[in-house]
């Protein structure tokens, strides 16, 4: 990124001399490599701040330029606010919005999607991978049921992009929403997929002005961003597969050991999950209480760092049924390239030792163990 801030400051936009050709070709480079990552096309990238960002255009993109069509949409309880908000604002504005619950281990029944296709409906929008529980939803089957009805569909791959294979073709995906923050990459600078073919996807740009990326987002392109983006998928991309099995590992590792505490559970799928996520809810302890048990060992957080604002519990937990109290005392713990067997042992005792001391302080009759 760095000779981008620095000797190649120029604006990819400017076609008419050295400047910004440098910068137009280091800005092709990165689409390229997105491009092939996702089995896409680069002209199919639009460049984005970020998911959230993307996750917006997709949504009320699409519902601008499909409205006559339809008015409605069909989405999950479970997912990221950069979806759910989006989606209630289009509610605003007259559209129809059905949130699909899930089973209580956070996937989709296909069977309740089917169910909820109208002869209105225009955009399904499911995402990839959970940002708090790691689920991952059965994409094929959604973009195979989703085609079959001509219906477009929209997935937010923001914590799936590096960690799992992801073909837009053989996926069946017509939009994608990327980020470079959550595979190592610079913040800020994200990406919408948006198919050209098969079908050729209309969207209404939700940003207007000098018409950049084909008119569906202007504003000057932020270069070192781009080519830190694109280094980050690359890097990830390399070692995914290797990687997966080492997080998946390491992840079993963790519930092994924190698994021999009565009344913890796992939250979400045991095995159709991110490799590097574990997202556990524990009885009999204060939310709070644990997570301030945990901080001196490791970084961890009850639910989203998106949501941190919020002092509800995590609609994703209660979206599983669980409990409040025990969606509040719910630790997501994280694990990345750069942790080790032996931290992960550190962190399990540390969280054993820390739940156990929490318990024997409790003394409301509501904490009781079975
Ligand atoms: C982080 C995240 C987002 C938001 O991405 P930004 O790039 O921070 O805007 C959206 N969806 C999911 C699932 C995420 O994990």
């Amino acid at each position: 990124m760095l000779p981008y801030f620095t000797e190649h400051f120029g604006n990819p936009a400017s076609i008419n001399h050295l400047y910004g050709w440098e910068a137009e070709a280091a800005v092709k480079g990165a689409r390229q490599i997105l491009a092939d990552t996702i089995h896409a096309t680069p002209e199919e990238i639009v460049f984005t701040s970020g998911a959230t960002e993307a996750n917006n255009l997709a949504i009320k993109g699409v519902a601008e330029a499909y409205f006559s069509k339809g008015r409605h949409v069909i989405t999950l309880q479970t997912e990221h606010n950069a979806v759910i908000d989006p989606c209630q604002y289009l509610q605003k504005l007259g559209f129809e919005v059905t949130f699909l619950p899930v089973q209580s281990d956070g996937l989709l029944n296909l069977n309740v999607l089917e169910k909820a296709f109208r002869p209105d409906t225009i955009l399904v929008s499911i995402m990839a991978a959970n940002n708090e529980i790691g689920v991952l939803q059965p994409l094929a089957e959604i973009g195979e049921m989703c085609r079959s009805h001509s219906i477009l569909f929209h997935t937010d791959a923001a914590q799936a992009i590096g960690k799992i294979p992801l073909n837009v073709e053989a996926l069946k995906i017509d939009l994608m929403s990327m980020t470079a923050h959550k595979v190592y990459g610079p913040k800020g600078i994200g990406a919408l997929y948006v198919r050209r073919r098969h079908p050729r996807v209309q969207l209404a740009p939700q940003l207007h002005g000098g018409g950049h990326e084909r008119g569906m987002r202007s504003g000057t392109l932020y270069t070192p961003q781009i080519v830190g983006f694109s280094k980050a998928v690359e890097l990830a991309e390399a070692e995914q597969e290797s990687e997966s099995e080492r997080l998946t590992q390491l992840r079993q590792r963790l519930w092994e050991q924190l698994s021999q505490l009565e009344a913890i559970h796992l939250n979400g799928h045991p095995m159709k999950r991110l490799p590097g996520n574990l997202s556990v809810s524990v009885e009999g302890v204060d939310g709070a209480a644990l997570l301030l048990g945990l901080q001196p060992v490791v970084a961890v957080s009850s639910g989203s760092a998106c949501t941190s604002t919020k002092t509800a519990p995590s609609h994703v937990l209660m979206a599983l049924g669980r409990s409040e109290q025990l969606a509040y005392a719910s630790v997501r713990f994280g694990i990345g390239r750069f942790n080790t067997a032996a931290e992960i042992d550190k962190v399990a005792q540390n969280a054993i030792a820390t739940i156990q001391s929490l318990r024997k302080l409790t003394i409301s009759p509501s904490h009781d163990l079975k």
